[in-house]
């Protein structure tokens, strides 16, 4: 199977500190990965990376079947391309429904004239409905968002990204703030949605990356100190000393 996702080589330095130092990475493109590392490691600028927020100094990123070059992409046109990032915090419209903030993201995901001449149509509704049944709030389509607990507004925005069909997702601390039961809930999402695509799941919390059951990547001054399952990572001597021990 190729890789979905080719990172190679790649440093970033921001006034001489090397925050990004020839990291390699790659995804297949129905992979669940998990990436984890303490404060510090390199963890956000590596999505500012793959997202084109931030330009790397050396090395490659490399995306889809053609080997598109990413770094000659725009922030725009890596979304365009399938690139969807959920920042830590939900960004959902609160004061409009579940349903019309899934139907926002549909019609957003077409471009500008068409939501200017949006008709709705009854397939847009049942696609509504099916990512509503995805992310598990079927039974809150039409309950204002800021109505929301803190977990269900995560899941409405990881619908509203899914609306968009993304074929890489990066989610970042997805389990920050929820219930156990959430938590749980999110596992199963994550792990579903990464049946179709690639999921990257930045997170701190060890017992839900457990949870994920996925490949783990750990993150150190901005190289990849271990690679493997939870159980291989968490024995590595260099994981238990940088980041477990502490
Ligand atoms: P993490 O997300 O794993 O906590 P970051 O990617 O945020 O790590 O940061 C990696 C390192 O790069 C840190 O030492 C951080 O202080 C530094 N850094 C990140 N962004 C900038 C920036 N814009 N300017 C200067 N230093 C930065």
């Amino acid at each position: 199977m190729s890789a979905l996702l080719e990172v190679s080589g790649v440093s970033v330095s921001f006034d001489g500190f090397k925050a990004i130092n020839n990291l390699s990475f790659q995804i297949g493109p129905a992979e669940l990965r998990a990436v984890i590392g303490p404060n510090g490691a390199g963890k956000t600028t590596f999505m500012d990376i793959v997202t084109g927020k931030t330009r790397p100094d050396e090395g490659s990123v490399l995306w889809g079947e053609k080997s598109q070059n990413l770094l000659k992409m725009s922030e725009a046109r890596i979304a365009q391309a399938g690139v969807g990032r959920k920042f830590q915090r939900p960004t959902v419209f609160e004061d409009q429904s579940v349903f019309d903030n899934l139907l926002m993201a549909l019609k957003n995901e077409r471009g500008p004239l068409e939501v200017l001449f949006y008709k709705r149509s009854r397939a847009d509704d049942a696609r509504v409905e099916a990512l509503a049944e995805e992310i598990g709030l079927a039974d809150q389509l039409h309950r204002t968002s800021g109505e929301l607990s803190h977990g269900q507004k995560q899941w409405l925005e990881i619908g509203m990204l899914l609306a968009q069909e993304p074929r890489l997702l990066l989610v970042d601390e997805p389990a920050a703030g929820m219930t156990l039961a959430e938590r749980e809930h999110t596992t199963d999402l994550l792990r579903e949605a990464a049946k179709t695509r690639a999921v990257v799941v930045v997170e701190h919390d060890m017992e839900f990356v457990r949870r994920l059951g996925c490949k783990v990547t750990v993150l150190h001054e901005g190289s990849v100190l271990a690679e493997g399952s939870i159980d291989h990572v968490t024995q590595d001597p260099q994981v238990i000393e940088v980041y477990l021990g502490r």
